[in-house]
């Protein structure tokens, strides 16, 4: 017998004794039974701008939809565990139930992770989103965090990312033979073929790093999360655009089973939150990072961008490096589908976003 006709009998039962139960009284144990918690990790230091909002945004909207049957409890890196590798752990061990943080920390669990961040020359937001949802993505984050245990939802997005901080202007891709560089995920493997010493480091210990001269120089997110970072503070040689990450997903991965314990309900709800915590990350970034750059700009700090040689470069390596995973199925069917949804997007977002801003910027001024 299902328990759902167990519980069915139970009532018509305790109904037809006349024990005076009331609906309220029996469905008071139900609503206990189905009070969930859940411990998030998070590859952010607490409070770390724009990446660690996203996350606590996921929490609370988790905890309001659901008035207060299913917590999140945000635990910031260091708190539960250590280290980029232990957060990704303690989730595929059931240590903790679920992760915020880049998915592209994890390429060396497998390369496709990448994807799901930022690709080198890959998507920007808007043309992640557009495969995500509607054209298979979401369906591939399945698929890779399947092999892991996981279940993983998009639930941040930094928008295009900048070049980031040097202590020496490049003025070609020589320039990059021997730097220390940090930057994660396949982007900094394509750095790498250019001679970089590349480093990941959490974004919480890239300051010291880079003031201590253990790295020559960092890329991390943009105006406004770099300046709250202060790498100002420590050399004004700024480049705006960069290559290896034109608009990074942030990954919210629960462990598999905990996520199939769940109703159907709380899945619901995390699946939507997730959602919301993606379009809202977007716009608090953009919304920042304007303001951010004319602040660093008055504090001393120089907008450069990269020359064409330089590009040339970073485009030959990115596709050297994603040419080389290739043999492995999984990471060439995420590779196709991500390029073919792109090439389908690229023309007529071009035609119409990017002929539409050109003209705005230039008639307003
Ligand atoms: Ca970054």
């Amino acid at each position: 017998m299902s328990k759902k006709i167990e519980r069915r009998k139970f009532l018509k039962t305790t109904a037809a004794a006349g024990v005076g139960a009331t609906a309220a009284t029996l469905a008071a144990p139900a609503i206990s039974q189905g009070r969930e918690k859940l411990t998030m990790v998070t590859t952010w230091g607490r409070g770390l701008a724009g990446v660690f909002d996203a996350a606590q945004r996921v929490a609370d909207s988790v905890n309001a939809m659901s008035d207060g049957t299913l917590e999140i409890e945000v635990k910031a890196q260091g708190e539960l565990v250590s280290g980029l590798p232990a957060v990704f752990d303690a989730v595929t061990s059931g240590q903790a139930d679920m992760y915020h943080g880049a998915d592209y920390y994890y390429v060396g669990q497998h390369a496709a992770f990448g994807f799901f961040t930022a690709v080198p020359f890959g998507m920007t937001a808007t043309e992640l989103n557009n495969w995500y949802y509607h054209m298979g993505g979401h369906q591939l984050h399945l698929e890779l965090g399947e092999e892991f245990g996981l279940h993983s939802f998009l639930a941040g997005n930094t928008g295009t990312q900048a070049g980031g901080w040097f202590r020496k202007e490049i003025n070609g891709p020589e320039d990059f033979n021997g730097l220390k560089f940090r930057m994660p995920g396949l982007g900094g493997k394509a750095l790498g073929k250019l001679g970089a010493s590349v480093q990941t480091i959490p974004g919480s210990e890239v300051y010291q790093a880079l003031s201590s001269g253990a790295i020559d120089g960092t890329e991390w997110i943009g105006p406004w999360g770099d300046e709250k970072a202060g790498f100002q503070e420590i050399t004004k040689i700024f480049y705006t655009s960069g290559f290896h990450e034109p608009g990074a997903g942030l990954s919210c991965a629960v462990n598999k089973d905990r996520f199939n314990s769940l109703s159907a309900t709380h899945q619901k709800i995390i699946e939507i939150a997730c959602g919301e915590a993606n379009a809202w990350n977007l716009g608090q970034y953009l919304a920042n990072n304007g303001e951010a750059l004319q602040r660093l700009i008055a504090g001393g700090v120089r907008t450069l961008e990269f020359p064409d040689t330089v590009w040339d470069a970073f485009g030959k390596a990115s596709l050297e490096v994603l040419e080389e995973n290739m043999d492995d199925p999984l990471f060439k069917k995420v590779s196709d589908s991500m390029r073919d949804s792109m090439k389908k997007s690229a023309s007529w977002i071009e035609l119409s976003e990017g002929a539409y801003t050109r003209q705005r910027n230039r008639v307003l001024g």
